[in-house]
């Protein structure tokens, strides 16, 4: 009888540790299921939903090649899967663990199912290398701190920590297509999810799949070396692009981190860390789930904030008149990106420059970023609002000029997204209601708004607000 690979945040054929334990128990039946729970209230034209149908049809493709089929099923997986296990006649099922408080119950809900039907179920460590209890602090405790945390990840790993999970891509490792009752035979046209249109990724040029990420990772693995020097810079192709692979697990984590440590260079080494923050942050959401709703710092569950709802829709807008908060903002409403640089400003603004809860901030990241990601969002927001573990220490306020001066220089990456300042200078294009002369052509006001509030007032107001 076929054994049941739930296939998750894990849409890649390739050292995957759910497939390869799989295959060590009898021929494989990949499945997936898309859960109308998560479905409901995202837009038809939701990136994501498209990016898992790519990543899909993909699998589907290369499983069919091999005699095999990849089962798509519609519906609550707790009645889903053991429909599938039945008509299938599968004894047994894999799938990776998740850390998110909602999908842990859900996953201990349908094991309790499942176990009662007489499937045996197992849950495999595959989308990091150190989970749960494995890396705690020497007095036993989860460590809060990036730093510690960095160092015993480092000295705990070994080869075997990131090594591959094979897996034999040969018909006979995989359950017959021919033996699926005919209900669970996909039909030929290109997986899709009712009620959603296509989101047209390609237009975007979003690199889709377990092919799209292989491409991705060539590339940087040619530019690997220089990621610590040119990775603050959004105009610049500094980083790799990878986060929403990582997400979808398009790319194995383990795949990255001998990429790091194969390279070796000092700029690899930066970007082994940025991997380990990744990880810090699935152990952090893991041991609080708590820090999801609320702020992780007690101090400030109950800060009241002053902010104000049209302030909110601006931010959103890529409206508040200051150039890199605004051409960011543009940036992810238009593609589902954000450069990390820039989340840290815009999210920075939304909190100590416009005062605004930053939950707000980070539900609405969560609704338009393609690599959304529960621990790494509510982590960086939460960094970014001074609430969280090893946050930004809540009077250090970043002046959006500043980094705009810094970080986009030559106003590059300001004219990519906001083209009607296109037509200022270097020295204005950061700050145009500073500028002693601005072009004819061009009205404050008129062609792009005046900023919406004045940095140096609210940030007095801010610290006011966190230093109380
Ligand atoms: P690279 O610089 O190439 O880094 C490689 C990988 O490391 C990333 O793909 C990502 O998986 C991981 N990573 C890098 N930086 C961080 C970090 N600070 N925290 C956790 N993981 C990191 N990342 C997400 O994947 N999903 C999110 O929802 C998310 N929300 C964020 C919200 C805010 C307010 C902030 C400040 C950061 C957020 N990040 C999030 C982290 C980071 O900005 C992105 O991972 C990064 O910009 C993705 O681009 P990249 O793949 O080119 O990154």
């Amino acid at each position: 009888s076929p054994v049941l690979c739930w296939l998750r945040r894990d849409l890649r054929l390739s050292d995957h540790a759910t497939l390869s334990r799989a295959q060590q128990c009898g021929p494989v039946l990949a499945v997936f299921v898309f859960d109308p729970a998560l479905l409901t209230g995202l837009p038809a034209n939701d990136k994501r939903v498209a990016f898992i149908c790519a990543a899909l049809d993909e699998i589907r493709t290369r499983l069919r090649a091999l005699g095999s089929e990849l089962v798509v099923s519609y519906g609550d997986p707790q009645q889903q899967l053991p429909c599938i296990a039945q008509d299938c006649g599968a004894r047994q099922l894999f799938f990776a663990r998740d850390y998110e408080p909602m999908a842990l119950a859900r996953d201990a809900a349908i094991t309790q199912i499942l176990e009662t039907q007489g499937v045996t179920v197992e849950a495999v460590k595959d989308q990091v290398v150190f989970e749960q209890d494995e890396l705690l602090s020497k007095a036993g405790q989860p460590y809060t701190v990036f730093t510690p945390y960095a160092r015993a990840w480092r000295a705990q790993l070994t080869p075997a920590s990131y090594a591959a999970w094979p897996v034999k891509l040969e018909s006979r490792y995989f359950a017959a297509r021919d033996s699926l009752p005919a209900q669970w035979r996909g039909d030929e046209k290109p997986i899709a999810v009712p009620g959603f249109a296509n989101a047209n990724l390609a237009a975007l040029t979003i690199q889709t799949g377990e092919r799209g990420a292989r491409a991705l990772l060539q590339d940087f693995a040619t530019r690997i070396a220089r990621y610590g020097e040119l990775r603050d810079y959004p105009a610049r192709k500094g980083v790799s692009y990878l986060s929403a692979h990582l997400r979808f697990g398009t790319v194995s984590i383990r795949e990255l981190v001998r990429l790091a440590l194969e390279d070796g260079s000092a700029g690899a080494m930066v970007w082994l860390n940025e991997l380990i923050w990744r990880e810090f942050y699935q152990q952090w959401l893991w041991h609080f789930p708590e820090a999801e709703q609320t702020s992780f710092k007690p101090a400030y569950r109950n800060l009241v904030w002053p902010g104000e709802d049209s302030h909110f829709d601006a931010w959103c807008a890529g409206q508040t008149g200051y150039p890199l908060v605004d051409a960011a903002m543009r940036q992810l409403k238009l593609s589902g990106y954000m450069h990390n640089r820039l989340r840290m400003v815009a999210a920075s603004f939304l909190v100590k420059d416009l005062l605004i809860d930053w939950q707000r901030g980070e539900r609405y990241f969560a609704s338009q970023l393609l690599d959304y990601d529960m621990a790494a969002n509510c982590g960086g927001w939460q960094w970014a609002a001074s609430t969280g573990c090893d946050a930004q220490p809540w009077f250090r306020i970043f002046n959006p000029v500043t980094q705009s001066q810094k970080f986009d220089a030559d106003g590059h990456f300001i004219r990519r997204y906001v083209p009607e300042l296109a037509v200022l200078d270097n020295k204005a294009i950061h700050a145009p209601w500073l500028a002693k002369t601005l072009p004819e052509t061009f009205l404050l006001g008129r062609d792009y708004p005046a900023p919406i509030v004045e940095h140096a007032s609210q940030r007095e107001k801010a610290l006011a607000l966190f230093g109380r």
